[in-house]
């Protein structure tokens, strides 16, 4: 047992308009609801579009719902001439809780390595939204056994000069990239194993109390039929969920450890 409350997360990525966003958000809230989902055991979070977010807001605010909402990406600026950039202000002001950096879609199609994800790390903590670091190996570094030392320099970079206080609050996650969107989960057995090593590490950057704080959530093809065996382990603390959380309903049978 730990004192971490697990966090389901889901990631649309580039999925539902704003209008479609509403509705998606809404039906979450009622599958929960009847599930009587107990927020304060487990918390649950969206990470949308960026032009979702002001509706995701608006729909939370009114009808006071426990789900939290955030972002899946966000600049290492804060204001200024950088085109196309979101400052990690306009996300805070709109009542943003995460923000996944460092996704693997990002490094792979966006050439975002370790360094920018550290400093957009240090951005988001600045100003108060907690970076989701995504870590994880590609198929030829499982293939080679070198997943933990693989991984382990991914959080050493994202970590660095990021203070114990600071560590404590982030999130990471362990997306090995082979599992994302493929259908292929990592077993119990391979979260576990990678996850407790990044907690290793972070008592070892750091202090036991830190590695006690953070959660380690696992991310690739998770669905309400792997969660409960993937939640059994004990250095996993949640999921980040992609394509099953588009569906409103699977995603609060992941909530909810319904398998
Ligand atoms: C993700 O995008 O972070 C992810 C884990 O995707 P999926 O669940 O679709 O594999």
């Amino acid at each position: 047992a730990n004192a971490r409350t697990p966090l389901i997360a889901g990631n649309w990525k580039m999925n539902l308009d704003h209008n479609e966003a509403i509705h998606t958000v809404q039906k979450l809230a009622w599958a929960l609801k009847d599930a009587k989902h107990d927020f304060d055991a487990v918390e649950a979070t969206v990470l949308v579009p960026f032009t979702d977010i002001r509706s995701v807001q608006t729909l939370v605010d009114s009808d006071k719902l426990s789900i939290s909402y955030g972002a899946q990406d966000v600049s290492a600026q804060v204001s200024g001439a950088y085109t196309g950039e979101i400052s990690p202000v306009f996300l805070a002001n709109l009542g943003v809780k995460y923000v996944a950096i460092g996704h693997s879609e990002r490094r792979q199609y966006h050439g975002e390595d370790d360094a920018l994800v550290n400093a957009k790390s240090k951005n988001a903590i600045a100003h108060g939204v907690v970076p989701v670091i995504c870590v994880g190996e590609p198929l030829e570094v499982r293939k080679a056994g070198e997943q933990v030392p693989f991984t382990l320099a991914q959080v050493d970079g994202a970590l660095e000069g990021i203070s114990a206080e600071d560590a404590a609050k982030v999130v990471i996650a362990y997306e090995p990239v082979w599992a994302i969107g493929t259908g292929e989960v990592a077993t119990p057995a391979d979260a576990q194993e990678v996850a407790a090593a990044i907690r290793a590490r972070l008592a070892e950057l750091y202090s036991a109390e830190v590695a006690d704080a953070v959660r380690v959530l696992y991310g690739g093809s998770v669905k309400s039929s792997s969660i409960v065996e993937l939640m059994a382990e004990q250095d996993v603390d949640g999921a980040l969920v992609g394509g099953a959380s588009l569906d409103p309903e699977e995603f609060a049978k992941i909530v909810n450890f319904q398998g």
